[in-house]
């Protein structure tokens, strides 16, 4: 079982409360889960999750405070370089499950797009399809926080900028078609904020889609109380379900067109490696074969587990939701 003396190295760094739902505004909320930083053991604080007991809502109090940034996303953390992490093979099926994704997002779009922006673009795949798609590379838009990685996206011809999304004013009003949002919004201070602001972006029928952890998915009930890989200890800040991330986009001028669900199996695999590497009765060697990152065959078993799950209708780990400024 991990203890804090398991991190007695790392620094104990500093925290953010915060008092109210992010979604409802509620000050009522119990807590819901804890847990350490299991995956890159950042730092040494115990981590707590709490519910909103008006909404549901699940958000991550306190946090780590905004200058603690660089401690908790280290230069080694994986989104960073996943190219060179990741096996090939998993790769390659990454890339088709992208692929899939955004053609299913496309073909519920009221028109073919002329405008899109991705919001948190990292290596600029999905800018680069859709210039495949025919859409000019100057109304093609992405957002990251790594400049490293928005550089030569711009020397391309891309409209690519290193900004948060509220404080991006490179991007006309009412000038966008589509908006995506691959797995960030969890990771945001603000989340009703940045909704806000992008909507602003849309024209009158464009879609803003968001892809994120579901709260409420048989994973996260499973592994609930500490181990849950969705819970992403302490970069995930705010955990939604299909009703929460509803309100949401409700709440800040949006109305939700579609919503799907895709597989969860890095959840699963995280889960698992968590159980076995930190829980009672420690097997970590079992736990290598649970890494997203290298566990080829559990990461083709668990995507076609989810895949499976989804095809009868069950809420996977992973929601896709599509939500449309009125025309
Ligand atoms: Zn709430």
């Amino acid at each position: 079982m991990i203890t804090p003396a398991d991190f007695a190295d790392k620094p104990l760094i500093a925290t953010d409360d915060v008092p109210a739902c992010p979604v409802c505004g509620s000050k009522n909320f119990s807590q819901s889960a804890s847990g350490f930083d299991y995956e890159s053991q950042t730092c040494r604080n115990e981590w707590f999750f709490v519910r909103c007991n008006a909404c549901t809502h699940v958000w991550l109090n306190p946090r780590p405070a905004i200058s603690t940034l660089g401690v908790i996303y280290p230069p080694t953390y994986y989104a960073y370089n996943y190219q060179q992490q990741i096996n090939p093979i998993a790769l390659a099926g990454k890339r088709w499950l992208d692929s899939a994704k955004m053609k299913s997002i496309i073909k519920r779009l009221p028109h073919e797009p002329s405008s899109f922006v991705d919001i948190g673009c990292g290596d600029g795949r999905f800018l680069r399809a859709m210039h495949e798609r025919g859409l000019k590379k100057s109304d093609v838009y992405g957002l990251e926080l790594d400049e490293n990685v928005i550089a030569p996206l711009r020397a391309d011809g891309y409209g690519a900028f290193c900004r948060r999304v509220e404080d991006c004013d490179e991007i006309a009003n009412n000038s966008i078609d589509l908006a995506t949002m691959f797995h960030v919004i969890e990771h945001v201070d603000d989340p009703g904020a940045v909704v806000k602001k992008v909507a602003s972006w849309l024209r009158p029928g464009g879609v803003f889609a968001v892809e994120t952890p579901n709260v409420d998915s048989l994973d996260a009930r499973a592994f609930k109380e500490k181990f849950w890989g969705g819970y992403h200890i302490p970069r995930h800040w705010n955990l939604f379900s299909p009703p929460t991330l509803k309100r949401l986009f409700e709440d800040n001028g949006l109305r939700v067109i579609h919503t799907s669900f895709q597989t969860g199996h890095s959840f699963w695999m995280y889960s698992l490696q968590h159980r076995f590497n930190y829980g009672v009765n420690p097997k970590p060697r079992l736990a290598r074969f649970f890494n997203p990152l290298k566990g080829l065959p559990m990461l083709i078993g668990f995507t076609a587990w989810d895949k499976l799950r989804e095809s009868l209708g069950a809420k996977t780990s992973a929601m896709l939701m599509l939500a449309q400024r009125d025309a």
